[in-house]
């Protein structure tokens, strides 16, 4: 178990607070300010124990000294400081005099943010010098950015080498649920996977399969399984090279004693756009010129049924094209259903979260995963150095 923020004594002390404040912006304003709320509770905390708050993110990708122009974090302190009815200083710098005279000049419960850590070119490779001089700027660290858990960098990994270390509550409630689920899931435990590619999800595939009761798919990389399985799939997403590779995970779920269960059905185009025509077919009726876009009525019957008297579930992958509202209905189902059930439901996947998020689902999961790359990773059962640095309770 590791050691939670609650374990920590605060007052006084100077808190180096790693957070995911990796929000999408346009022309210099937040789009989309919900990752910044769902760090307010961490930060909230160490301010009312009267931490000293040194707060720190990554932003998007910095490749060149052109990309620092439009990645700086200065916007995010201002949407800080509103959230939180209080000044956040920021400083643009992420290392230096600067930095390191405001940090000894704060009192306590003050919050400060410093630059986007990827300007940092140690950063990324986990800079041995970087990780030990960032740990120096404070007297503990609290990890709570799931979204980079599973990368080994010096903003996390390398301070948490350094310093007395804990989650905060983000990260805390990852740990629990997706932690908690694969080490030792409530069955029924149905997995339903979908989204668009076999070959992203063949590790989350392989390591549900060893704790699940049925496994559901849909979605784009449901072709390739009905191709292996000699349906003509027409020109649906397929990955050629996997069809062997689904017919050996088809095996393996029947050795294992797992259902796997296929779509039915299908909705249809020519097209891939929301503009064109379309229509429900039965998975044998699907044409040559045509795609496969949406799971089908009979289909969201059959995993709706699969998913009656379940008790965890597990899901990864949109169930079809749901950025396209022609194609959004076997995702909006699957949401109503899961909604409804007594049982521990949760998302980890960016797309899904966010179709679930847009959807109007929010609140009707237990637990909706912030991390993309960090569930998937969690969900194929890996070690994530973000978590694993840290220290485990005492
Ligand atoms: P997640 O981010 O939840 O892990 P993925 O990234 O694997 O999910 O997949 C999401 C994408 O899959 C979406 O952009 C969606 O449009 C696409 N998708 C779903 N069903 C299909 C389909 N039948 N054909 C093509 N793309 C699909
Ligand atoms: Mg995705």
């Amino acid at each position: 178990m590791k050691q939670s923020i609650k374990d920590l004594s605060l007052k006084g002390k100077k808190v180096l607070l790693r957070v995911d404040f990796n929000v999408p912006m346009k022309d210099g304003k937040i789009t989309d300010d919900n990752r910044i709320i769902a760090a307010l509770d961490t930060i909230k905390y160490i301010v009312e124990k009267g931490g000293k708050l040194i707060l720190f993110s990554h932003l998007g990708k910095v490749k060149t000294e052109e990309d620092k122009k439009t990645k700086t974090l200065r916007p995010v302190a201002k949407r800080l400081s509103e959230l939180l009815e209080k000044d956040v200083l920021f400083i643009d710098k992420t290392r230096g005099k600067e930095l390191e005279d405001a940090i000894n000049n704060m009192k306590d419960s003050d919050v400060l943010l410093f630059e986007n850590t990827r300007f940092e070119k140690g950063e990324t490779k986990n800079e041995k010098e970087l990780g030990e001089y960032w740990a120096s700027l404070g007297d503990v660290f609290v990890n709570d950015a799931f979204g980079t858990a599973h990368r080994e960098h010096a903003s996390n990994v390398g301070i948490a080498s350094n310093l007395d270390s804990a989650v905060g509550f983000l990260m805390e409630k990852e740990i629990k649920f997706i932690g908690g689920v694969l080490e030792n899931p409530i069955k029924p435990f149905v997995a339903i996977l979908g989204g668009a590619k076999v070959s992203d999800k063949i590790n989350v595939i392989n390591h549900l399969m060893n704790i699940s009761t049925k496994i559901l798919i849909g979605g784009g990389m449901a072709y390739t399984f009905l191709k292996a399985k000699g349906y003509n799939v027409g020109k649906s997403l397929l990955e050629e090279d996997k069809i062997e590779l689904a017919k050996e995970i088809m095996d393996n779920a029947k050795a294992k004693n797992v259902e796997l269960l296929l779509p039915v059905d299908a909705v249809v185009s020519k097209e891939f756009s929301n503009d064109s025509e379309f229509r429900t077919c039965h998975i044998e009726g699907i044409q040559e010129d045509e795609m496969g876009l949406d799971i089908g009525l009979k289909t969201i019957e059959l995993f709706k049924s699969a998913l009656e008297g379940s008790k965890t579930v597990i899901w990864n992958g949109p169930m079809g094209v749901f950025e396209f509202s022609n194609y959004a209905v076997g995702t909006k189902e699957i949401c109503r259903m899961l909604a409804t059930l007594d049982a521990t439901t949760i998302i980890g996947g960016g797309d899904s979260a966010a179709a679930a998020i847009s959807m109007g689902y929010k609140d009707d999961f237990t637990h909706i995963s912030t991390g993309g790359g960090a569930s998937l990773k969690y969900l194929e059962g890996k070690e994530l150095p973000g978590i694993s640095s840290i220290k485990d309770k005492e």
